[in-house]
């Protein structure tokens, strides 16, 4: 059996797949709770892991995790799970082997999804509570000189914005992500609603609700489309919660299509995830079997 993992900010996925199949075997979530400490977390996931393999060694095991992560396979730093400079991979090993792999969460994603349609070119996007982007370029995993390639949260869109949990003004994250949609309803309203209640009213185009969603979208889209023409991209994978919104995605979706460069013979796509039942798992999973020489 091979164990693919994700671990998300909310929820971790653990999952074992037969060596030859993309369709998991088992599956099992649990709540992340990264603030109960490293060690805490690395018990239950080790032993979820060995409750799904029946008390067997995985042929091999591997991880997509939000955050920076570097060859070695350390997290090197990722805000949404508290984890600085943290070895992940050695402190796996020591419970299923050495024939492991870890990876970005938005990496594996777009590599799941580059992989299921052939595509050459792709950017995965998720918004949810922050922003993230992963890339595949040239059919390979594009991670950057520090790694850090697709950390598009913190890209400053709007030098007059609002203030960033980072200190600074007009992220990307502040203006777009769910969190930044909360805190600007908030900032004018005094009411703090949860985002799924800001689309409902945005949605039937109660202010100031529809032009705080409206400009968040737009502002993405904007981003988006100027990565798309930048780096010629063929696929944008919408992912995330947010993206699920049919108000919020139309905007995007609309906004892209309109206005990205069109050379001759050129043409975009903007869809949602196909990857099932979780892209950064999958993504991971194939990743670390072309590493180790197995099946695909
Ligand atoms: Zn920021």
């Amino acid at each position: 059996m091979d164990l693919a993992i994700d671990i998300g900010g909310t929820k971790t996925f653990v999952a074992t797949f037969d060596e030859e199949s993309l369709v998991p075997h088992e599956i099992f979530q649990f709540l992340t709770e990264s603030h109960r400490g490293f060690e805490d977390f690395l018990r239950r996931l080790t032993e979820t892991g060995k409750k799904l393999l029946v008390g067997d060694q995985p042929n091999l095991w591997c991880i997509s995790t939000a955050g920076v992560v570097d060859d070695d396979g350390n997290v090197l730093w990722s805000p949404n799970l508290g984890w600085k400079n943290l070895p992940l991979k050695q402190a796996v090993s020591r419970f299923f082997g050495d024939k492991g792999f870890v990876e970005n969460d938005c990496n594996a994603a777009a590599y799941a999804e580059a992989w299921v349609r052939g595509s050459k070119n792709l950017a995965y996007v998720t918004v949810s509570t922050g922003i993230g982007m992963g890339l595949v370029l040239e059919g390979k995993v594009y991670r950057g000189s520090h790694y850090a390639a697709g950390e598009i949260g913190h890209t400053i869109v709007d030098e007059e914005g609002p203030v960033c949990s980072c200190g600074r003004k007009g992220c990307l994250q502040a203006i777009s992500s769910g969190r930044g949609l909360e805190n600007l309803i908030q900032s004018i309203t005094g009411e703090r609603l949860r985002c799924e209640d800001i689309f409902e009213r945005a949605r039937t185009g109660l202010e100031p609700y529809f032009q705080v969603v409206f400009r968040g979208a737009k502002v993405l889209a904007r981003f988006l489309t100027n990565i798309v023409d930048a780096l010629d991209i063929e696929v944008l994978v919408l992912g995330g919660g947010l993206t699920r919104n049919e108000f919020y995605r139309n905007v995007l979706v609309e906004y892209v299509q309109r206005n990205y460069y069109a050379t001759p013979s050129k043409k975009i796509s903007v869809e949602l995830p196909q990857v099932q039942p979780n892209p950064g798992a999958v993504g991971v999973l194939l990743l670390s079997r072309q590493r180790f020489g197995g099946t695909v």
